[in-house]
């Protein structure tokens, strides 16, 4: 097995994992259909993995065993102050058969950084590698093979230490689940419309934006709500100083008419590795890349003067998304469409299912 050799933890000795093979898991016709139209987020597979963590065990009694509800104390830590973090990333099966995943070490080191943020202990990046590798072990075959289809894979870590005080938890777990996904857009990739959440922000300066963390999302619940209500797909935030910064599950990104592509940075932003990735391959093609405020104003006055060519957003579920029309409450602004979005999302797309060259060496194969 190749760890990853910059890894301070490169050296950790493999866990040893107990598994215990689901007997009541999918049959392969059950399966075979379920794979037909996996849909997102709702079917998973026979198994899943856990590792439980102590403040004086560390990481212990890893395990792989069948899919089910997870026993919890209701005064768990989690259930009261959402002590908790994840992780979003797929495997992808190719022509060959294989099975390989994207920048595992990237989700790793993501993890860890959640993890700090959080106060909760961080897994090393080599077993957290593991993980995916056992829980494709034993259900590799539910790496769907159709066009533009995966196996997305949560891993999950939470508190489940029973106090009601308030301080990091002594005890915690590890999970990681996988759930097939379909093409995540029916019939193409086609322009989503954005709500501008003006009343509601989704982080703050020193808050907890830049972890994958459930209290972000559920920040985001009402104002996305808001954006069905004024039928619009997606809602995109701004921060205190009115500069744009993501749509809360997604980053954006903006494209200029002499080529420059600028996406916002800021400590309230998620780090998306769909849109470094991204931004690597535009960088190969020549593209000048910035990582700056951009501001509201700056953002409609663009659009308005042609300055701004094309918007887009993406992240590991739906890839690219071009954005198509931005709405607040007193305005409407139809957004330019271009092509490379869509451009930069085949050669993404290529090199994760393998049909195309990966230069950057950012494939791990996890089924050898
Ligand atoms: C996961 C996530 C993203 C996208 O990150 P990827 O690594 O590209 O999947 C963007 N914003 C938020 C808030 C996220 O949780």
């Amino acid at each position: 097995m190749t760890l990853i050799d910059s890894d301070p933890d490169s050296d950790l000795a493999p866990l040893e994992f107990a598994v215990t093979r689901n007997l009541l898991g999918a049959s392969p016709e059950r399966r075979a259909e379920i794979l037909a139209d996996p849909g997102f987020g709702s079917s998973f597979t026979d198994h899943m993995v856990d590792i439980c963590w102590s403040v004086r065990g560390g990481w212990h009694r890893p395990r792989v065993q069948p899919y089910g509800p997870i026993s919890l104390d209701p005064a768990a830590a989690v259930l009261h102050y959402g002590q908790e973090i994840f992780e979003g990333i797929k495997a992808y099966r190719h022509a060959d058969g294989s099975v390989h995943t994207f920048r595992p070490d990237q989700n790793g080191r993501r993890l860890q950084r959640s993890a700090r943020r959080l106060a909760l202990p961080e897994l090393p990046v080599p077993y957290f590698i593991q993980s995916l590798r056992e829980l494709v072990a034993v259900d590799g075959d539910w790496v769907p093979s159709g066009n533009d289809q995966s196996l997305y894979l949560r891993p999950f870590m939470f508190a489940k230490e029973a106090f009601l005080g308030v301080r990091p938890a002594h005890k915690v777990a590890y999970y990681l689940i996988a759930s097939p996904a379909g093409a995540y857009f029916t019939g193409g990739v086609r322009p989503v419309s954005i709500w501008l959440s003006e009343d509601y922000a989704r982080a703050g300066k020193g808050g907890t934006g830049a972890a994958k963390t459930g209290g972000n999302y559920a920040a985001s619940l009402l104002p996305q709500s808001e954006a069905y209500e004024n039928e619009c797909d997606q809602v995109v935030f701004l921060d205190q100083d009115g500069n744009v910064e993501e749509l809360g599950g997604m980053n954006i990104v903006f494209v200029y008419k002499d080529g420059t592509i600028v996406t916002p940075q800021s400590d309230s932003i998620l780090e998306g590795i769909t849109r470094e990735s991204l931004l690597q391959l535009a960088r190969d093609r020549g593209h000048k890349v910035e990582g700056r405020s951009v501001s509201l104003a700056q953002w409609r006055e663009g659009v308005a003067s042609g300055d701004i060519v094309e918007v887009f957003a993406c992240g590991t579920a739906a890839v690219v998304t071009p954005i198509g029309l931005l709405k607040g409450k007193d305005f409407i602004d139809e957004q330019p469409l271009g092509s490379l979005a869509l451009s930069l999302r085949e050669e993404l797309t290529d090199i994760q299912y393998g049909r195309r060259e990966d230069t950057h060496g950012w494939l791990y194969r996890l089924d050898a």
